[in-house]
Order: structure tokens, then C-alpha cells, then sequence
């Protein structure tokens, strides 16, 4: 018998497993895929930590969970900056002075936040109901249909007006000329790759990959008082009250024999024709050094391609429109009325969450579970 069985080796299992283990109490941490750290496992290849299901850049404005992170690893001084490719015309992200600049040849914030407000009038938005509405009253119509229209409908698969504006509000809009695409006190990557950092949580944990939860549940079951389960919250109720919708995504990930592909961690396609949504240049997340600071010789890159999730794809993004929130909230009743089990992470809650809210609430959760 364990204290807890902890489903889920990503960071809201590990790090509830490494509080609980804390506290003295024992913890099994199982976890379906071959490998620890869900969805922030990196592989080294070739001296490139490569992100294997999608780019990962820690982001926080948490003090307390800056601090928490920085127990398991030294985070580098990597600042995410997108570039936005539209038809071969590149534009600076997130929206600033750099991007109003090469979109209108305005020069001063006045002139900018004028062009804004000259295209928001136009289309006649007072308040903001979708995706659509909030994005071309953020930045414009020009901006909207040549760097997020396409951009988004490619991602989500849904036209942008049947969007949540929310989606559009992770990005800043800012008059300046910073390039930094998160409004976070605190970034980084952590050096030696994610999988070392998880790794460290796990540290003296005992923990079981290729072991499927769902598969064998009542067996597991009678293995601990307390059950964290971080999967997909329909699949845990055998999907009794209906799907909900996740976006999944492949990757195309190639090793090409030349030290510079891109110049940039990620450049984003923002037109529709171009099939795949961003490209991910690996080594710009470590500066293109090796841990010795040498420049490393060859180059990794993943295309990334968004597709609707069906069952046997890995679920990646929450698709969190009217429809699916209101199914949401009849299994999260459920959920609430489960007391040997807590739910949590981006598939156990539904949300659109960043790595720092994950850990934020697997602490709260240690919190109150564990005092
Ligand atoms: N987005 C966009 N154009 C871009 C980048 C992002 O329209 O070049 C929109 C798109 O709808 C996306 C959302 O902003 O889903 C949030 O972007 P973010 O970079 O936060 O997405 P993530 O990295 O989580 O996939």
C-alpha cells in the first residue's frame, strides 16, 4: 500500500510526488508512456536538447514558484521572441512597435496606437465576443488577418469567430519596442533539459512507465489511500457524459548537417496555405552551445502540425469554446464527488494552463491535501 498513486509522470504529478514524499508519506508515480516528464520530456541529440512534444519555455510571474523550479535546475537566460513568417514578409512578436512599424511604416507609439484605433472603428467592435473581435480590437484588421487569422485557424481548426477571446489575450500588445513575447518577470529554460529537471523532482520516488491507469484501474486502486490522477478528465469517467474536444499535434522533426536554419528558436507561418504551424529550431533554446559554450555543428528542427484529436492521439490543447466548457462542468461535478481521487494538470482540469499554474496548483494541492 501506497499513500498515494500518483498518475502522471508531468510536472503537476511530479511535483505533487516530490512534496508528498516531503512530508514522509509513500508514493507510487505511474505513467503510460516509456518515459517520465509528460509533455516537457526532452532528448538530447546530437548536444541539442530537443523538445519531443512541442517547444517549452518556462514563464512566470510567481515568486514563490520561481523559486520552487530553481531547486531542480539552473534556468538559463533564454527570452522567447517569435518571428512571424507571412508569405516570406517576417514580422517581430508579439505585437509591438517593430511589428506596427513594418505592417503601417508608423514610427511613433501615437501613430500606432492611432492606426489601432482608426482599424477598431472601422469594423465597428464595441465589445469583444470571440477571438475575431478581440484580436482586430487589440491590434487592427491588418494585423489580424496577416499574423493571427491563419495562425489560429490552423491551430484550433475553428474559425477565429468561434473562438474564445481569451485565447488572443496570452499575447501581449505593447507599444514599446520589446520583443519579449511573455509580460513574465522570470524566464528560462532549464539547463540539461526538462527531463533532468522532472528527473530531480522524481528523485527517490518510485515511478513505473509503460503502466497504463485506465487499463488495469481497480487493481491500482487498491493500491493507495489516494489517487492524483493528471490524464484526460472524460477518459477517467469512460467518456459517460460525451468527448470532450483536445487539439493534438504532430511534429516533423529532421537533423539537418548545417549550423543555422532559421536564426530563431520558432518562426511561426501566420498564412493559412502554409500547412505546418511554426517550425521549432531547438539549439537557439541553449544559445546553439553545447554545455562546454561550443558552437555545435548540425542543427534540429520540428514543424509542428495541429490536428483534431481522436481517440488513440495525444491530447495537447484544451479546446475551451461554450461547448466544451459546459461538458466540462458536468464532469468536474463528478470529479468533485470522487474524494479518494484529485484531479489536476492541463488534462485532468481542461485548461489551457502554462507550465507555472501547473506547478502553482499541484502545490496548492500538497497543500491542502498534506498540510
Ligand atoms: N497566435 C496567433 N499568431 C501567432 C501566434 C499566436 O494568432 O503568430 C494566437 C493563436 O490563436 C494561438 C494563441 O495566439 O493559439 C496563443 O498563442 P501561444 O503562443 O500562447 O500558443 P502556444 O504556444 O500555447 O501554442
Amino acid at each position: 500500500m501506497y499513500d498515494y498513486l500518483i498518475v502522471g509522470a508531468g510536472l503537476y504529478g511530479a511535483v505533487f510526488a516530490h512534496e508528498a514524499k516531503e512530508h514522509g508519506k509513500s508514493c507510487l508515480v505511474i505513467d503510460k508512456r516509456p518515459q517520465i516528464a509528460g509533455n516537457v520530456y526532452t532528448e538530447e541529440v546530437e548536444g541539442i536538447q530537443v523538445h519531443k512534444y512541442g517547444a517549452h519555455i518556462f514563464h512566470t510571474n510567481n515568486k514563490k514558484v520561481w523559486d520552487y523550479v530553481g531547486r531542480f535546475a539552473t534556468f538559463n537566460r533564454f527570452t522567447n521572441s517569435p518571428v512571424a513568417n507571412y508569405h516570406g514578409e517576417l514580422y517581430s512578436l508579439p505585437f509591438n512597435m517593430y511589428t506596427f512599424n513594418k505592417m503601417w511604416g508608423v514610427v511613433t507609439p501615437e501613430e500606432a496606437k492611432a492606426k489601432i484605433e482608426e482599424q477598431k472603428k472601422q469594423a465597428h467592435i464595441t465589445e469583444p465576443k470571440n477571438l475575431e473581435e478581440q484580436a482586430i480590437s487589440l491590434v487592427g484588421t491588418d494585423i489580424y488577418e496577416k499574423l493571427i487569422k491563419g495562425y489560429t485557424e490552423k491551430q484550433w481548426g475553428r474559425p477565429c469567430s468561434e473562438l474564445p477571446a481569451f485565447i488572443i489575450k496570452r499575447l501581449p500588445v505593447r507599444l514599446t519596442f520589446d520583443n519579449n513575447y511573455f509580460n513574465a518577470l522570470y524566464q528560462g529554460i532549464p539547463v540539461g533539459g526538462y527531463t533532468r529537471f522532472v528527473a530531480n523532482m522524481l528523485d527517490g520516488i518510485e515511478v513505473r512507465v509503460n503502466t497504463d491507469y485506465l487499463a488495469d484501474r481497480e487493481a491500482f486502486d487498491k493500491m493507495a489511500e489516494h489517487v492524483i490522477y493528471t490524464g484526460p478528465v472524460d477518459a477517467f469517467f469512460n467518456y459517460s457524459l460525451g468527448t470532450l474536444e483536445y487539439r493534438s499535434v504532430r511534429f516533423e522533426t529532421e537533423l539537418l548537417d548545417m549550423p543555422n536554419f532559421q536564426g530563431n528558436a520558432a518562426v511561426n507561418y501566420t498564412d493559412r496555405e502554409t500547412p505546418w504551424t511554426r517550425i521549432i529550431e531547438h539549439k537557439w533554446f541553449e544559445f546553439g552551445k553545447d554545455a562546454n559554450g561550443n558552437d555545435l555543428p548540425k542543427t534540429v528542427i520540428s514543424r509542428e502540425f495541429s490536428s483534431e484529436w481522436k481517440p488513440g492521439d495525444e491530447p495537447y490543447y484544451p479546446v475551451n469554446n461554450e461547448k466544451n466548457t459546459a461538458l466540462y462542468n458536468k464532469y468536474k461535478e463528478l470529479a468533485d464527488g470522487e474524494t479518494k481521487v484529485t484531479f489536476g494538470g492541463r488534462l485532468g482540469t481542461y485548461k489551457y494552463y502554462d507550465m507555472d499554474q501547473v506547478i502553482a496548483t499541484a502545490l496548492d494541492a500538497a497543500e491542502a491535501l498534506l498540510g
